[in-house]
């Protein structure tokens, strides 16, 4: 099995360097492309360069959001193979769908699907052997940005039962210590979960001021990004019954 990396030309606050395009390869020239990324002709002939002739089963995307999936289309139509995806999103319509247990095949691999929602309602990763692609669950080198937190920190804890050597993401570097990462994601969840908690006792009373609390010492342009997971915190805040959360306000309970 080999896996090879094209980077995307879409570097930018929310992208790192850009997105990952994975080749892989079992080893004899069967390969599957995964997320190819944004609509950009360079991107699509530095993919096709790379694979040097072999002619892949497929293009797969982690999910449906815009640095990921919208390049997949087309390319599988230039390619003549299907598209894979788990179902419809900006850009990007499957040809052939997949879900969590769902099995693709590339030679003699087969690529486990698990749907790991919380990033994005649609996101898989895909397991072969004992690595893992996967996208914007885990990204090398920071957390992600996060939409529903009950059923990402779900997702995350699914990944803790099961023996991964190494994790290929949608950005940034390769993971060799999976476990430690995963157990890092959770401890740093659990940890703005509380300082999203505490900021709203002081007082904090929209998701702006929240995010200016509690993320004070990130860069404001990541701040649009933060408001996403701050609003998916209140949101899992007010199920816990620990705060209220109706209409973009969030207050403290108070014991009477
Ligand atoms: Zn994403």
């Amino acid at each position: 099995m080999r896996i090879e990396r094209v980077l995307a030309n879409n570097p930018g606050p929310y992208t790192g360097a850009g997105t990952n395009t994975w080749i892989l390869d079992d080893g004899k020239g069967s390969v599957i492309i995964i997320d190819p990324g944004p609509v950009d002709r360079t991107h699509a002939d530095a993919i096709l360069a790379r694979l040097e002739g072999r002619r892949p089963d497929g293009v797969l995307v982690t999910h449906t959001h815009t640095d990921h999936a919208p390049l997949a289309n087309p390319l599988a139509r230039e390619l003549g193979v299907p598209a894979f995806g788990q179902g419809k999103g900006p850009g990007f319509e499957p040809d052939a769908l997949v879900s969590d247990g769902s099995v693709v095949h590339v030679g003699d691999l087969g690529l486990k699907v698990l749907h790991t929602p919380g990033h994005a309602d649609d996101h898989l990763c895909f397991l072969v052997g004992r690595v893992m692609f996967t996208g914007d669950h885990v990204i090398g080198g920071s957390s992600v940005m996060v939409e529903n937190l009950g059923r990402y920190l779900e997702s995350l804890r699914r990944l803790q039962g099961l023996e991964i050597d190494r994790m290929y993401p949608g950005h940034g570097e390769e993971i060799d210590r999976p476990a430690e990462v995963v157990d890092w994601y959770l401890a740093h969840r659990m940890q703005r979960h509380e300082e999203v908690l505490a900021a709203v006792a002081a007082g904090a009373a929209t998701v702006e001021e929240v995010v200016e609390t509690v993320y004070a010492e990130v860069d404001p342009s990541l701040h649009p990004l933060a408001a996403r997971s701050v609003a998916a915190h209140l949101t899992l805040l007010a199920e816990e019954g620990r705060i209220t959360f109706r209409e973009g306000r969030a207050d403290p309970i108070r014991s009477s």
